[in-house]
């Protein structure tokens, strides 16, 4: 099987990972987390997300966690924002790089974002501009790229034409978000062929859930088409936008071991990853569900 050499693991963590926690988790928890990812070998976060506190409580306190940061060389902290109001609070506080987000279905952009998928774009652009004056690095995602709770299925044209508007505004690195883990693994490949192959000087992510259990199948499916990086969160935190009790995010354990097991390096010592997922565990007040961390 032709596989990458090297994979990169985005680690989501601290903002998708812990913003539907309904406890408020004070700034010095979350930042002592971040720290133990690095410590383990990620060199890229998402550490928050400079949204609407009154929406978001759990992000209310961005400013604080960019502020409470070691700067470490080759490390980037990236932050999440739905439009410019929030890349101007990112600049503010000194954010190097950002993920802005869009949705390939107007239902779940409304939802998510209370726009339009235009305005959405229209956002994103003067979000991209404000980045080149900046010098702050803006990627895009795009979520329910493989399907949407409320406009069933998603399809490929809506995702190739906003990857296209996305491109033309000039976002270089896109992800493509399985919001709510309904995408399967020949569905992944054929479409990241197909983008691959209209995009090739995009940057591709994929943020991939574990809902029905296709989370690493489908990373696989992505690993079969070249793409090198992938979203994951520790303990596999943060569950399902939409069915409650319901696994969301895959675990960053179980892709490292999976990756690492495979000959693929990722870079990140899983001995020291298990230990942030244990401090995690603590952090949320309970036992986390990824496969690897119920080993012990
Ligand atoms: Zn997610």
């Amino acid at each position: 099987m032709h596989l990458p050499q090297q994979v990169i693991i985005r680690e989501v963590g601290p903002r998708d990972g812990l913003q539907l926690e309904k406890e408020f988790i004070p700034t010095v928890r979350k930042l002592g987390l971040i720290r133990r990812l690095v410590e383990a070998g990620i060199r890229f976060i998402e550490v928050t997300s400079f949204v609407n506190p009154r929406l978001v409580p759990q992000m209310a306190d961005a400013e604080q966690v960019m502020q409470g940061l070691a700067a470490g060389s080759g490390i980037t902290y990236s932050a999440l924002i739905l439009n410019e109001r929030g890349m101007k609070r990112a600049i503010e506080a000194g954010v190097r790089e950002i993920q802005a987000v869009i949705s390939a279905s107007e239902e779940h952009n409304q939802k998510n974002t209370g726009m339009s998928i235009a305005d959405s774009l229209s956002q994103i652009e003067k979000t991209t501009v404000l980045g080149q004056e900046n010098g702050v690095t803006v990627r895009a995602a795009i979520a329910v790229a493989f399907g949407c709770p409320f406009s069933g299925m998603v399809r490929e044209e809506q995702v190739f034409s906003l990857v296209g508007k996305l491109v033309e505004i000039g976002i270089r690195s896109v992800t493509l978000a399985d919001t709510v883990g309904v995408a399967n693994p020949r569905q992944v490949y054929d479409m990241m062929q197909k983008l691959k192959e209209k995009y090739p000087a995009v940057e591709w992510c994929l943020h991939l859930h574990d809902t029905r259990g296709m989370g690493l199948a489908n990373v696989l499916a992505g690993l079969q088409t070249g793409v090198v990086m992938y979203e994951a969160s520790i303990g596999g935190l943060g569950g399902c936008p939409v069915i409650t009790d319901a696994p969301g995010n895959i675990a960053t354990e179980d892709l490292v071991y999976m990756l690492e097991e495979m000959g693929i390096d990722t870079g990140i010592n899983l001995r020291e990853l298990i230990r942030a997922v244990r401090f995690a565990e603590e952090m949320v007040g309970r036992r986390v569900g990824s496969r690897l961390s119920s080993l012990g």
